[in-house]
């Protein structure tokens, strides 16, 4: 198959600008190049129409828990605390595979429909999980969340984490890999975190977890070991293998230069950590720090959306305020944070992230022609401070068409929506 998108903006590497006009050929699942308009020769299975229109990186939602669409409007305006202990994990005792594989279904939609090409997803069931992925077409890191509260706990958990990241490592002609995901150094102890890094190891999978996201947790962690959870994982070993650190509000600065010097991809997730009041993370300090600062939305029961576009506004905006200086976090350091920093959080750093010949086509189309991206000054900062995921009009994941014309290409959305609604009535 080779595709032409013909006369779009092109942004390419965030750092180097807009390119005004472009013609970018894919080849099979790769870019094959980035052209002067009409310069593109030969024959073509397919022209895309880019006139007016934007071409960006795909978006990558490197923390979410994808089948929490269920829990959308389900508990809100609690503590934390409350949020979890009373609503969040009783109502996840009643989950089944079928509920979380149309939940998933349902969350791939919205992801695909607001320009997310690819996530990296902790929950329960995650076969299902999987198997929504394969059909969607969008590329994953999946892991299955261990939560070990108690002895008896750790081996079972272990093991279905275990399971799943050797079956589903590299499933779906590859657009699938696997995490290990001990959920927190609150729910795991020594013990999970250090079979959890051997496996990693043996199997060459990264750790997902989440990591400093309250004040509580830390102060607890302090009390309870002597240190930050950051320099309580550094000693168990944990970052001797690539690790993605979801929220890391509560972060000093020694635990700064420890997250650079092993090269964790930290993933700021600001709607839910506003939203859940947990804080505002220094990602700027962190980025000049030497920490790469990918971007999340954590899961639709704490955000309510998984719009990633969304999210990296409210990253850029945030982190002027928390760093005093509008000049922090300008508008192609937080689009790089939404797609090429998030890509290398997910292990596909060296394959995904920029339009460039050789790279893997993943990308998005955005439609400039509405009122909010006049007149036009510079659509790379429309596209940070002004776009929202419903701007989004094409998405191409590995040369794969998932939506075009904001058709989707690959989802029966109608029958998605109509299950989802029905499986919904047990949870109310
Ligand atoms: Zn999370």
């Amino acid at each position: 198959m080779r595709i032409l998108i013909k006369r779009a903006a092109v942004i390419a590497r965030p750092e180097e600008g807009l390119i005004p006009a472009a013609d970018v050929v894919v080849e099979g699942r790769h870019f094959a190049g980035v052209l002067a308009p009409g310069e593109a020769s030969g024959e073509f299975d397919k022209i895309i129409d880019g006139e007016g229109k934007l071409l960006a990186p795909g978006f990558v939602n490197a923390h979410t828990h994808l089948a929490m669409t269920l829990f959308r409007g389900f508990a809100e305006d609690l503590a934390l605390q409350d949020w979890l202990e009373k609503k969040i994990w009783p109502a996840e005792r009643k989950l089944t595979g079928e509920v979380v594989y149309w939940f998933a279904l349902l969350g791939l939609v919205e992801m695909i429909r607001t320009g997310t090409t690819a996530f990296a997803d902790m929950y329960f069931f995650m076969e299902e999980v999987g198997q929504a992925v394969e059909e969607a077409g969008l590329r994953a890191l999946l892991s299955y969340g261990i939560i070990a509260p108690n002895p008896e706990r750790i081996e079972p958990e272990l093991k279905r984490a275990e399971g799943f990241a050797r079956e589903w490592n590299g499933a779906a002609d590859g657009r699938v890999r696997a995490a290990l995901s001990p959920h927190a150094p609150y729910t795991c102890g020594p013990e999970v975190w250090r079979e959890a890094v051997s496996v990693a190891k043996e199997l060459r999978i990264p750790i997902h977890t989440h990591v400093s996201e309250t004040k509580r947790e830390v102060m607890e962690h302090r009390e309870r070991y002597g240190k930050t959870p950051v320099q309580w994982l550094e000693e168990l070993g944990v970052f001797a293998v690539p690790v993605l650190a979801a929220h890391c509000v509560w972060v000093d600065e020694k635990d700064i230069d420890i997250l650079a010097a092993h090269n964790v991809s930290v993933v700021h997730c600001p709607s839910s950590n506003l939203k859940l009041a947990s804080g505002i993370a220094p990602t700027w300090a962190m980025l000049q720090g030497g920490v790469s600062v990918a971007i999340g939305t954590d899961g639709a029961a704490s955000n309510n959306t998984l719009d990633m576009v969304r999210e990296m506004r409210l990253a850029a905006i945030l982190a002027k305020a928390k760093a005093e200086d509008p000049r922090a976090m300008p508008a192609p350091e937080a689009l790089k944070s939404a797609t090429q920093r998030g890509a290398q959080a997910l292990g596909w750093g060296k394959d995904l992230g920029v339009i460039e010949e050789g790279y893997v086509a993943d990308c998005v189309l955005f439609d400039l022609g509405t009122v909010h991206f006049l007149p036009g000054h510079d659509p790379l900062a429309d596209l940070v401070y002004t776009a929202s995921g419903a701007d989004v009009e094409m998405v191409m994941v590995g040369g794969e068409i998932l939506m075009e014309g904001r058709e989707l290409q690959t989802l029966d959305e109608e029958k998605i929506v109509a299950r989802c609604r029905e499986l919904t009535r047990k949870f109310r």
